[in-house]
């Protein structure tokens, strides 16, 4: 299972293995890059034009009901009133999420909105929220208040949902099925931080997708995977200093504040692009330690954590096919083993 699973594993951002590969008899790679739900995406497709357009209609058509921030979508409808009607695509994701809030103790917890707002980070208004007001608004950060059925779903007094956990994650599992339908049989979509390697290369080898180093500089490592998705979760995405602090945008919902435990960055990789996406996150919430017997008692992911103290620590699955770059030359990374 671990070979099979190793064989479609693949990592984060940079497409090195895709910019240096030649053209493959007729087979042009074709690229587009755009700007769709709060991040840069570069998709990679060896097919047809159409099927890259589709691919990023899809993004965008997943954004608008998605979106927390659009008045459009069927996200913010149901934060304005409390509850509403949501599409069964929707329904499945906020189902599939609060299952993933069940599975990490909360560390994932889509309900979290609130906090996340009054830090500032969806209107880019930073600020450090009060004790009471964090207080006040952490009883609105519950998971277990969302109610759904058939047609929609009910939230608790004051709640609000953020699906920015989980959406990229998703939309990258629906453009694999979408690609794979319209006969594309290699692809590597990155949308900002969530890659998805459709299949392998056109010359059957694995991708490399490259990790970032949360410091900056060159990658941290490289590991070759196929047909997997790699989604990192790291403060350094996105953050604010006030008074010489650094707050970061996720928020553990225990306590409301940016999430500080040392860890700089979680990368996920999985056959699903959801799990990716969804435990990123989580795990990045968990800190190391927990984060670390999380996997042991798993069986659908592998990871690789950075410290802020500078370690790389790697799960024995993903290990083999990992090398490290940039400041981690020359040294050997930690093995996470069962
Ligand atoms: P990601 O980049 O996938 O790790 O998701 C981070 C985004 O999800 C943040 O920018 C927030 O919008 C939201 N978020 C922050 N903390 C959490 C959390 N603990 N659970 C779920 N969503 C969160
Ligand atoms: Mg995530």
């Amino acid at each position: 299972m671990r070979r099979a699973f190793l064989r479609r594993a693949a990592a984060l951002v940079i497409l090195i293995a895709v910019l240096a590969l030649p053209a493959c008899a007729g087979r042009e790679p074709l690229r587009a890059t755009f700007t769709a739900m709060d991040t840069v995406m570069t998709f990679t497709v060896y097919g047809k034009k159409a099927s890259l357009e589709n691919a990023e209609s899809t993004v965008r058509a997943l954004e608008k009901k998605l979106s927390v921030t659009d008045a459009g979508s069927e996200i913010y409808a149901i934060n304005e009133h409390g509850g509403g009607y949501a599409d069964s695509e929707t329904l499945g994701l906020i189902r599939a999420a609060l299952g993933f809030a069940e599975r990490t103790g909360g560390a994932l917890d889509i309900t979290v909105y609130p906090a996340v707002r009054a830090w500032g980070f969806t209107t880019g208004e930073y600020r450090v929220p009060s004790d009471e007001e964090l207080s006040a608004l952490l009883e609105k950060v519950d998971w277990t208040g969302v109610m759904t059925d058939s047609g929609g779903c009910k939230l608790r007094q004051g709640m609000m949902l953020d699906l920015g956990a989980v959406a990229k994650g998703y939309a990258s599992d629906r453009l694999r099925a979408q690609l794979e339908d319209e006969g594309v049989e290699s692809a590597i979509l990155n949308l900002g931080g969530n890659v998805m390697c459709v299949g392998k290369k056109p010359d059957g080898s694995d991708w490399s997708v490259a990790i970032t180093d949360p410091e900056g500089g060159e990658y941290a490592c490289v590991i070759k995977v196929g047909d997997a998705a790699v989604v990192t979760s790291g403060g350094y995405q996105r953050f604010f200093e006030q008074d010489g602090v650094i707050y970061r945008h996720i928020i553990d919902p225990a306590t409301g504040r940016p999430v500080d435990n040392g860890l700089a960055s979680v990368t996920v990789i999985a056959q699903s692009g959801l799990t990716a996406d969804a435990l990123s996150t989580a795990l990045y919430v968990m800190g190391l330690e927990k984060a670390i017997e999380f996997w042991r008692a798993s069986d659908d992911f592998e990871a690789v954590f950075i410290t802020e103290d500078g370690r790389l620590i790697a799960t024995e699955g993903i290990a083999p096919v990992l090398s490290v770059r940039g400041r981690f030359r020359g040294t050997e990374p930690e093995i996470v083993k069962k």
